[in-house]
């Protein structure tokens, strides 16, 4: 498995966010209730259709991230505060998920 995207940091800005720095210098703020919601675990996505099983509105407004680790090479785990502990995020994931306004400008098929 090839990893294109590599963060070099990963640090929590308050309660509310996470920001991720980027081997290729790139920069993105990610809402803690964003990346809840945006987990693709077996409890919130249906793995045979894909399909959300958890709605934003679910999402505590205070939801918080209590753990960030790493998962091998190509991920991260974090336990969050609303008793949700196995979210797994792969970098390729959250780099396409960079809700920075330059990713939101770009059409996701040129990633
Ligand atoms: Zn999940
Ligand atoms: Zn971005």
């Amino acid at each position: 498995m090839t990893v294109a995207h590599r963060p070099v940091e990963i640090a929590k800005v308050g309660e509310a966010a996470i920001r991720i720095r980027w081997e290729d210098g790139h920069e993105g703020s990610y809402t803690t209730r964003y990346l809840r919601g945006i987990c693709q675990c077996a409890a919130c996505v249906d793995e045979w259709t894909g399909e959300k099983r958890i709605s934003m509105d679910s999402i505590p407004q205070d939801i918080r991230a209590l753990k960030i680790a790493p998962v091998g090479q190509y991920g991260i785990h974090i336990d969050w505060s609303d008793g949700h502990t196995t979210g797994i995020y792969a970098f390729d994931l959250l780099r396409k998920m960079c809700p920075c306004s330059a990713c939101l400008a770009t059409p996701l098929a040129a990633l």
